[in-house]
């Protein structure tokens, strides 16, 4: 799959769909923050309200640009979600809605699923099947009760589920998500991990057409690749995955994987390729090779970002008032990254290298598990799809989600080990 971000402006074909999403987004999540914080019920697990935006506006809904229909899922679940994710509700609104860019990761893949990057590259919307867009929906109190059990979860942190359609258009299912990679670092080398052979080897020699390529087991494997975590950092990321993908096998999910960016200290960030890229976006410049999608966004000065966050607050102090625990008055920069408080995300937005000492080693490593919305029954339906298709046996064995997850957990803790583990064992298999 070829991956490149682009800008989503005014001539983008996404662009109304992207506008669309983003100004339904500002809307209810403010609406829902305006009000009294409160305890959650049965029924906000299960609320839906939908929302009709046209040019001239209603009383319920401010006026948009173009006509569309919105609708907002469990907003207090996810309100609370964001909180327990330690999100700040202005910062949010500043990130996902100041000005209308953001950047897009078209991903013709298998899914059919397209990524947009707000424009800070902190969160991304991920546009999700009918039949995933329900079952987030069925499981989304296992999944809050998770959470609520485990902060320092790997999965993916869900902040918001909506639905948006333009007259005669089809019905377009999207989350919010947070991105696992830094908007400040350079990853150097992007794995996805299941922990299965088949079908998983990126074409080596394509890398260097295509040199920011995520990577799959079998590369991995090849370049006698490791999570070098030492022994306090190993047995929490080791425990902390057992625990999430006991949740995964419970609900019957498949097909998950551990994605992770691998940020070499010694190099940092010494390819500069944002300048690079910039010139590659140049208005009749050539296409992009390969470029990073953190790379394609002029960051909002923090000035910017700061005033917006304030104009944001006063609006949603403006409609009601607002518990004072969920408004600040501090300057974004004085703003501690939430990222700071999660166990896996501490070490400047990553998790970093540890030896065997647990004194800190080279890499950093952004990492979580991704792509947790595929239920069994569907992998089973499409893969008998494709077994009429091509009217063989077919290779692809959908193996259930308790012997994927067993698979995935054994994959994982197998290649987490230092350095100096490695050597060690290296050593031992030549002497014997
Ligand atoms: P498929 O079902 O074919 O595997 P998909 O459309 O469901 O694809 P994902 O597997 O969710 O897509 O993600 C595809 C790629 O998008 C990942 O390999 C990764 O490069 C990027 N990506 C997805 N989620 C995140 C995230 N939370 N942070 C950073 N990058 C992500
Ligand atoms: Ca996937
Ligand atoms: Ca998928």
């Amino acid at each position: 799959r070829v991956v490149v971000g682009t800008k989503v402006d005014q001539n983008h074909v996404n662009w109304v769909t992207a506008y669309n999403m983003l100004t339904g987004i500002r809307f209810t999540v403010s609406r829902t923050n305006a009000k009294m914080d409160r305890d959650l019920t049965d029924a906000d697990f299960d609320a839906k309200h939908k929302f009709s935006f046209d040019i001239t506006g209603n009383e319920l809904t401010p006026s948009a640009k173009y006509d569309f229909k919105f609708k907002d899922y469990a907003p207090w679940v996810f309100r609370h979600l964001r909180s327990t994710f330690k999100l700040d509700p202005a910062d949010y609104l500043v990130s996902l809605t100041s000005k209308y860019i953001l950047s897009e990761l078209g991903s013709p893949g298998k899914s059919g699923s397209f990524f947009y990057f707000s424009r800070d590259y902190k969160y991304i919307i991920k546009t999700i099947h009918h039949a995933e867009h329900k079952f987030l929906r069925m499981i989304l109190k296992d999944y809050y009760n998770h959470v609520q059990a485990n902060p320092n979860t790997l999965l993916s942190q869900f902040y918001g589920l909506h639905r948006v359609k333009i007259p005669y258009g089809r019905k377009i299912h999207f989350v919010v998500m947070n991105n696992l990679f830094p908007p400040h670092r350079d990853i150097h080398r992007t794995f996805d991990l299941k922990g299965s052979t088949i079908g998983r080897d990126f074409k080596e020699e394509d890398l260097e057409e295509n040199p920011r390529a995520t990577l799959k087991d079998l590369n991995w494997l090849r370049r006698d690749q490791h999570l070098e975590f030492g022994p306090t950092k190993k047995k929490a990321f080791i425990e902390q995955m057992q625990k999430d993908v006991k949740l995964l096998q419970r609900l019957r999910i498949m097909d998950y994987s551990l994605l992770i960016g691998i940020h070499d200290l010694e190099r940092g960030n010494e390819e500069n390729l944002r300048d690079k890229t910039l010139q590659v976006f140049q208005p009749g410049g050539e296409e992009a090779s390969e470029p990073q999608p953190n790379l394609l966004m002029r960051t909002p000065s923090k000035l910017e970002s700061a005033r917006k966050a304030k104009e944001l607050r006063q609006m949603i102090k403006t409609q009601k008032p607002v518990p004072m625990d969920q408004t600040t008055s501090k300057m974004p920069d004085e703003l501690q990254d939430p990222k700071s408080n999660f166990y896996f995300y501490a070490d400047d937005g990553g998790f970093r290298a540890t030896h065997e000492n647990e004194l800190p080693g080279d890499e950093i490593y952004y990492l979580g598990i991704i792509d947790c919305l595929t239920h069994y029954s569907l992998i089973k339906r499409l893969e008998h799809f494709v077994k009429g298709l091509m009217n063989t046996e077919s290779q692809i064995s959908a193996i259930p989600p308790e012997r994927y997850g067993d698979r995935f957990v054994k994959f994982i803790s197998g290649v987490t080990k230092t350095k100096e583990a490695a050597e060690r064992e290296q050593a031992e298999e030549t002497a014997n």
